[in-house]
C-alpha cells in the first residue's frame, strides 16, 4: 500500500503519529471494516479505528463523518481525492489544485487487482473550525461493495446500513441515474436495524455521476432536488414494495438531497494514463465539483454526527462502531 501514500501535500509530512511499522510520515487510506466473504460477515479493525479516533488532538472533539458509498469503479476515490484537496487546503478558493497536478489519496491504480469490500477511512482525522469557533474532527470514509451484483445485495445493504449509521453525511455514489435497485440497497434487514438507522443518520446525498439530462434537470443541487422529488414520489398505482421503499427512505433521513454531476470527459473515463490532473477534466465537471465539495465540507456545512439527537465525539464513535458491528454479527 505504500505506493498509495499521500505525498503531494506538505501538511502530510508532519503526520507521524501512526504507529510502528506503518509509521511512514504520510497519511493514507486505512481499512476499518473488512468483508469476510466466506463467512458472509464483516469484521471491524478495532486497532486501526482506535488509532485514528483516539489520537489526543481529536478524541474529545465532536465528530463529522462523511462517507462516500457505492459500487466499485464508479469514481468514488476520484471524488474523495478532491475532498482531500479541500481538506488539506481548507480555503474557499484555489483548493482544487493546479492544472498539471496528479490526483493522489484514495486513488487506486492497480488495474485488474480485486478491491476489498468494506469501509476505508482516511488516516488523518482533520480538525476544522466551524463558523461559531467550535472545533470538530472530520473523518472521511470510502464504503465499497459489489452493489451491482444481485447475489450480494443483502450484504451490501448491511454494509451500507453500517456505514450510514456511523456517518453524519452519507454520499451514495450512483452512475447515470437513480434506479429501483439503488433504492433497495437502502432498505435494511429488520425492524430493529431500521430503527437504529432512523435514530442514527442525518444526511443522505444521492450523487448521480455522468448525468446526461441537464435539459430536464440541471446539474448541481437544484436540479438534483427536482429530480429526486420525482424519483421518490409515491404514486397510488405503484407496487406496494416500491411505495414502501420510498416511504422508508423519507422517514429515515432528516435531510435528503441529490447532486447531479456531469460526465468528467473521455480522458477521465477511458484513458489508462489519466492521473487526475485538472487539465484533462471537462470544464463543466470542474465547475460542479467546485460547488459539490464545499457543499459537503465547508465549515458552515459540516454536519456533526448525532445519535438520538446528541452530538458524539470521536471517542464515542469508536464505541458505536463496536456496538453496531455486534448487531450485524448477532
Ligand atoms: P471507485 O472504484 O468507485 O473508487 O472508482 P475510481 O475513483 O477508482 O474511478 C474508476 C474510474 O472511473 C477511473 O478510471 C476514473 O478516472 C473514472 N471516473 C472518475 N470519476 C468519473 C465520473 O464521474 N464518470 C466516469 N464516467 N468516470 C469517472
Ligand atoms: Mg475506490
Amino acid at each position: 500500500r505504500r505506493d498509495r501514500a499521500y505525498r503531494s501535500h506538505p501538511r502530510n509530512e508532519g503526520v507521524d503519529d501512526l504507529q510502528d511499522e506503518e509509521e511512514l510520515g504520510t497519511a493514507r487510506p486505512v481499512q476499518i471494516v473488512v468483508a469476510d466473504e466466506e463467512e458472509h460477515s464483516f469484521l471491524l479493525q478495532e486497532a486501526a479505528l482506535e488509532r485514528l479516533l483516539l489520537r489526543e488532538e481529536v478524541q474529545d472533539l465532536n465528530v463529522v463523518v462523511v462517507s462516500v458509498a457505492g459500487a466499485f469503479r464508479k469514481g468514488k476515490s476520484f471524488l474523495l481525492d478532491f475532498m482531500l484537496r479541500y481538506m488539506y487546503r481548507q480555503s474557499p478558493d484555489s483548493w482544487v489544485g493546479g492544472e498539471e497536478q496528479p490526483l493522489t489519496g484514495f486513488t487506486w491504480r492497480g488495474g485488474c487487482e480485486r478491491e476489498t469490500t468494506g469501509i476505508l477511512a482516511w488516516s488523518e482525522v482533520f480538525v476544522m473550525e466551524k463558523p461559531d469557533g467550535s472545533k470538530v474532527a472530520v473523518l472521511l470514509m470510502d464504503t465499497q461493495g459489489a452493489f451491482d451484483s444481485q447475489s450480494t445485495i443483502r450484504e451490501c445493504a448491511t454494509l451500507f446500513a453500517l456505514s450510514t449509521m456511523t456517518s453524519s453525511v452519507q454520499v451514495y455514489n450512483l452512475s447515470q441515474n437513480l434506479q429501483e435497485d439503488d433504492l433497495q440497497h437502502l432498505q435494511v434487514r429488520s425492524a430493529t436495524i431500521m430503527l437504529m438507522v432512523i435514530l442514527c443518520c442525518q444526511t443522505l446525498m444521492f450523487l448521480v455521476r455522468d448525468w446526461s439530462y441537464p435539459y430536464e434537470h440541471p446539474y448541481g443541487l437544484e436540479g438534483g432536488r427536482s429530480f429526486l422529488e420525482k424519483r421518490l414520489q409515491v404514486k397510488p398505482n405503484q407496487h406496494e414494495e416500491l411505495q414502501n421503499v420510498r416511504k422508508h427512505i423519507r422517514s429515515c433521513f432528516s435531510n435528503i438531497c441529490c447532486f447531479l454531476l456531469p460526465h468528467p470527459g473521455l480522458r477521465v473515463a477511458t484513458n489508462p494514463h489519466f492521473d487526475g490532473r485538472l487539465k484533462d477534466i471537462d470544464d463543466e465537471f470542474k465547475k460542479e465539483l467546485l460547488n459539490l465539495v464545499p457543499a459537503l465540507l465547508s465549515p458552515q456545512n459540516l454536519v456533526e454526527k448525532e445519535i438520538g439527537g446528541v452530538k458524539i465525539t470521536c471517542r464515542d464513535l469508536v464505541l458505536y462502531f463496536k456496538a453496531y458491528m455486534k448487531i450485524y454479527q448477532g
